[in-house]
């Protein structure tokens, strides 16, 4: 077979051999292709490989070897061997007929109680740097594609990553860069490989994937990377049937949906109540609490008024339209509440009640029923089992538990579970302000992406936060938030890291792929930053929500503690960042300020002498200098009132500036007046300098993303 493809594409006539392979496979009941077979497909594409000729004789294994020249290598080929060394399959560097005679010999008679087809011919490569380039199909994102050295350093240290498909040039430069054997790569002992030939094969590999889903699973392991180009010694994929395409498109108008969903023009609370203590006490208590800023209709079938606003006996009763309805009516009601609220022609549905999919087969019919009632009438629905959305900003409060005074903040989240988001609400109304939460529980319609993709256009909002479970909508996820990330920074933490994966794994590169190492793939691949936990979380999104993003990546350090300047130190270089350099002129000014005692200019220590008015000084050398991008500053607990007023009178020119106080769950007064105050406080040091580093790098992308 000829390959005749383009640059990187599958051409049209390579693109029918192929598809005839497959099929002849699929035809047999085969789920896995043969080296040589793969190697066609490969060389079809223009990929380099070692041949896929097959001897059926001695005789004529010898009359190719003698055409290829020597050293050449001889191998099982069988479609029930896939691991061809295991066995004795793999016969290399044969120097001449007799050793290819003997060699042959041996394998015909190490597999005579299988169906052998042949033995492959193939010359002996020469030695590269060895890389395993795979592909794998998660339940999910669908295709993924993995890259990693080869030999121990897969076998061992797993060091591979992945990236969804399809991927960027962008994305398989990171992932080149990205893995911890990239200095064997880019040059060791002078020699280098060639990249830019790595870069096109990884991909031609997602094209092909891309091009044939009948390609399950996909292992070219190994290929030699050279000085010049590269060489695919082994192949292997695993096919089936192509699966039908599942549209992951969201409705076109979900932005305009879900305005609806947080800015309602008016709401309808079916199950509202007057008596305290019920949920339906609560979410309309919370709506009248917060002010909401539209018209509220109570449904109560047996009240007049609830909580002093006049009640209807059923939806349909309301004489003017309803943008949204709460639904708290149980869950055996549920179903004709849903359904009266969509002949009442309602945007959005909130269901809150519980007692769905979660808790077993009739609460997944029921389910099942609401999600063929709204669909008939294009409707969009929240929940159910969730605690609705809250918007301080027009005191769209549906929460089920009662919810005190909130600021009109600039971070919006989106959670699985109401009792998380409504404990971080409670827990940090102090230090942080949300502007929109939303809890999506069974997220039956509206997912996360929906929420995210929301968040991203709302001018409220500057940064995004996503406690999530599970991902569900896969690429549409990644295509969203690579979007919502060009423009806000978009923090995720996701639990169940640990969880094992329970799928059938056939390839090499499935058994590397656990189902976390594939979700950080796709947080990467959009630019999200992800939490290590609820701390990390916070810290970043207290950072990212009341500072500016650092300019440059040289920091200040101002301390009273050289050992906590030592930790901030480490931490930053640890990250990819550094200390500044003051300019000639400020560092004069700055000895000035100094006592006598103190030599270090950068991280600055001050020793327990430090006050408000040299702290603010020294921050303004840091502001003057061009090679301060941003600053830490360390203060001491006892006295950290002192600073609030002095810190809050400097004008920062947009730098930002993180401070840290040990053990500061012992001044909490102060430190919420610093928090207030719009400046965030972090225990250690290192959590500040990492988030300094997180916000840089954050910074650095966006700006790359603009360019594109
Ligand atoms: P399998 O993975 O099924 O056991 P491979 O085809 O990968 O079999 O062969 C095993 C090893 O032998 C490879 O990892 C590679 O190091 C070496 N090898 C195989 N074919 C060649 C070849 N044509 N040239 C050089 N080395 C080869
Ligand atoms: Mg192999």
């Amino acid at each position: 077979m000829n390959s005749r493809t383009g640059e990187t594409g599958v051409s049209v006539t390579s693109g029918e051999e192929c598809r005839a392979i497959f099929s002849q496979a699929i035809g047999e009941n085969r789920t896995y292709l043969m080296e040589h077979e793969c190697k066609e497909i490969l060389e079809s594409m223009g990929i380099a490989t070692t041949g896929f000729l097959v001897a059926g004789s001695e005789d004529e294994a010898v009359e190719m070897s003698n055409t290829l020249g020597y050293p050449v290598v001889l191998k099982i080929v069988s479609p029930d061997v896939v691991h061809k060394t295991d066995s004795g399959g793999v016969k290399l560097n044969l120097a001449d007929e007799d050793a290819v005679r003997a060699a042959y010999g041996e394998i015909v008679g190490a597999f005579k109680y299988q169906h052998i087809i042949g033995v492959a011919v193939q010359k002996m490569a020469d030695p590269g740097v060895e890389a395993i380039i795979g592909v794998t199909r998660d339940p999910n994102f669908g295709p993924v594609l993995m890259f990693g050295l080869g030999g121990i350093f897969v076998e061992v240290l797993k060091d591979v990553t992945f990236r969804v498909l399809p991927v960027t040039l962008q994305d398989i430069d990171e992932m080149i860069q990205e893995i911890k054997g990239y200095p064997l790569l880019k040059g060791y002992r002078g020699k280098a490989v060639d990249i830019d030939a790595l870069k096109n094969l990884l991909l031609k590999i997602s094209e092909l994937v891309l091009t044939f889903p009948e390609i399950r699973e996909l292992d070219l392991n190994p290929v030699f990377l050279y000085p010049r180009g590269n060489m695919t010694v082994d192949a292997r994929m695993f096919v089936s049937p192509a699966p039908e395409a599942v549209s992951q498109q969201a409705s076109g108008n979900t932005v305009e949906q879900m305005r609806t969903l947080f800015y309602p023009g008016s709401i309808a609370v079916l199950g509202a109540t007057s008596v305290e203590g019920k949920l339906g006490y609560n979410v309309f208590r919370n709506l009248l609490f917060h002010k909401f800023a539209g018209k509220l209709y109570p449904i109560n079938p047996k009240s007049e008024s609830v909580q002093g606003v006049k009640a209807y006996r059923s939806i349909t009763e309301v004489p003017d339209p309803v943008d949204l309805a709460i639904v708290l009516v149980p869950a055996s009601a549920a179903v004709t509440a849903v359904e009266e609220c969509c002949r009442k022609g309602v945007k959005i549905i909130v269901v809150e009640t519980a007692g769905f999919a979660e808790t077993g087969a009739d609460g997944k019919a029921a389910q099942e029923k609401i999600r063929e009632i709204i669909k008939a009438h294009g409707c969009r629905l929240l929940g159910p089992n969730c605690s609705g959305v809250i918007n301080t900003h027009v005191g769209n409060v549906q929460s089920i538990g009662l919810v005190e005074e909130l600021g009109k903040g600039n971070i919006g989240m989106t959670a699985q579970a109401g009792v998380y988001a409504a404990g971080i609400l409670t827990g940090l109304r102090h230090v942080m302000n949300f502007g929109i939460v939303a809890t999506i529980g069974n997220k039956m319609d509206i997912s996360e992406t929906d929420i995210l993709e929301y968040l991203g256009s709302d001018d409220h909002i500057d940064v995004v936060a996503m406690y999530m479970e599970d991902v569900k909508s896969g690429r549409r996820f990644i295509d969203v938030a690579s979007e919502v990330t060009k423009k806000k920074p978009v923090i995720a933490l996701k639990g169940g890291r640990t969880a094992a994966g329970t799928k059938v794994v056939s390839s090499h590169t499935a058994s590397l792929a656990g189902n976390d190492e594939i979700n950080s793939a796709a947080f990467r691949q959009s630019g999200i930053i992800r939490a290590r936990d609820n701390e990390h979380l916070f810290g970043l999104l207290k950072a990212f929500a009341r500072q500016p993003l650092p300019r440059g990546d040289g920091i200040l350090v101002i301390t009273y503690t050289g050992s906590l300047g030592v930790a901030a130190t480490d931490t930053l270089y640890l990250n990819g960042m550094r200390l500044a350099e003051l300019e000639p002129e400020l560092k004069e000014r700055l000895k000035g300020i100094l006592p006598d005692y103190v030599t270090s200019l950068n991280p600055v220590d001050y020793s327990f002498s430090m006050d408000a008015e040299q702290l603010r000084k020294t921050i303004e050398l840091g502001i003057v200098s061009e090679d301060v991008g941003g600053l830490i500053v360390v203060l001491q607990g006892e006295i950290l009132g002192s600073f609030v007023d002095t810190l809050r009178s400097i004008d920062y020119k947009g730098k930002p500036i993180l401070s840290c106080v040990a053990v500061k769950e012992f001044m909490m007064e102060d430190v919420i007046l610093m928090e207030k105050a719009g400046f965030p406080v972090y225990s250690t040091v290192e959590m500040a300098a990492e988030i300094l580093a997180d916000m840089y790098r954050y910074s650095l992308r966006k700006d790359r993303q603009a360019q594109a």
